[in-house]
């Protein structure tokens, strides 16, 4: 017998594994669609993703959106690893507003001030 895994599981793991972020998937883009403050949105299709969009964990409430397209520039690499947390290279660094530095790796924040090793 097949199982599916639950959607919740995801949610479940992320949380065991202390990740700032876990990944929602769209399918299209939802203007209605609220962005929570630990939910990365990817939105895309089966197989490939166009765009991140996430609440900047400084907490001053704009969404971030970055493209994961290969043709713009600048573009993002988005890994997924087994926990359903993703990972972005390169780091994010708003140029406007609250001017946060910062990556995503497994899922957690690391602000630019911590960096450390980030192979990819
Ligand atoms: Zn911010």
């Amino acid at each position: 017998m097949l199982f599916k895994k639950p959607k919740f599981a995801n949610k479940l793991l992320s949380k065991v594994f202390r990740s700032d972020f876990y990944i929602y998937k769209l399918y299209q883009a939802n203007r209605q669609y609220q962005y929570k403050k630990d939910e990365l949105t990817i939105i895309g299709g089966r197989g490939y993703n166009k765009w991140a969009h996430f609440k900047c964990p400084c907490g001053c409430d704009e969404v971030i959106n970055l493209s994961l397209m290969k043709s713009h520039s600048p573009y993002w690499k988005l890994k997924i690893d087994l926990f359903s947390r993703p990972t972005l290279w390169p780091s994010i660094w708003k140029k406007d507003g609250c001017e946060s530095h910062f990556w995503i790796k497994k899922g957690r924040i690391i602000w630019c001030e911590e960096e450390q090793d980030f192979g990819f």
